[in-house]
């Protein structure tokens, strides 16, 4: 898989994470072949458009969960032979939900916005199962990225409080960091 960040892509203007289906367009739209290095062989200019593959990402707008198609595509790099797909920050790989999604829906748990999480769940259209597993890779992933102490020091509601209000050169910054030093995206391994 190819993390994509906007160093990647040519004539990226900032945009914002408000709407996470016209930012997957925005970045695939905006690729820049070239600059892509094969995450397998490290291999630099070998990667060419191979198929394309359509999958399900649920979104977070207006307070509307939304399930959209979006067409994924994958690239293979020719000293390797290996195909990788392509996927911009919106999405947490192997994780149906957006990443915007997962962070509303901590957020929302964390303020008790909903008077209960079976009520959350369902205007979330989530099992409750599943909220729980997203808590516990969110908690697990904050203790990775912070580290033990700061993690004490930090609490949920201060750090994902800090996600929501961060700009979109931030979070992608955040997104970047923690892929590179822990070889997985933030809620990554949820499913
Ligand atoms: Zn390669």
């Amino acid at each position: 898989m190819i993390r994509l960040f906007s160093q990647l892509c040519k004539f990226f203007k900032q945009i914002p994470f408000e709407n996470e289906i016209t930012a997957f367009n925005k970045y695939v739209s905006s690729v820049n072949v070239e600059n892509l290095v094969c995450p397998f062989c490290g291999a630099k200019h070998s990667l060419a458009s191979f198929a394309f593959y359509k999958r399900h990402l649920v979104t977070y707008n207006n307070n509307i969960a939304e399930d959209n198609i979006i067409i994924i595509s994958r690239y293979m790099c020719s000293s390797c032979n290996r195909t990788h797909a392509l996927l911009p920050p919106v999405i947490v790989p192997y994780m149906s939900f957006s990443f915007k999604f997962t962070v509303y829906l901590i957020y929302d748990y964390l303020v008790h916005k909903y008077h209960s999480v079976e009520a959350m769940c369902e205007h979330y259209g989530i099992a409750i199962s599943t909220f729980y597993r997203i808590l516990k890779k969110f908690k697990e992933h904050k203790q990775i990225w912070l580290g033990l102490l700061e993690d004490k020091l930090i609490s949920n509601l201060s750090f994902v409080r800090h996600i929501i209000n961060s700009s979109f050169d931030e979070l992608e910054n955040f997104i970047i960091q923690f892929f590179k030093q822990n070889g997985l995206s933030f809620f990554q391994g949820t499913s």
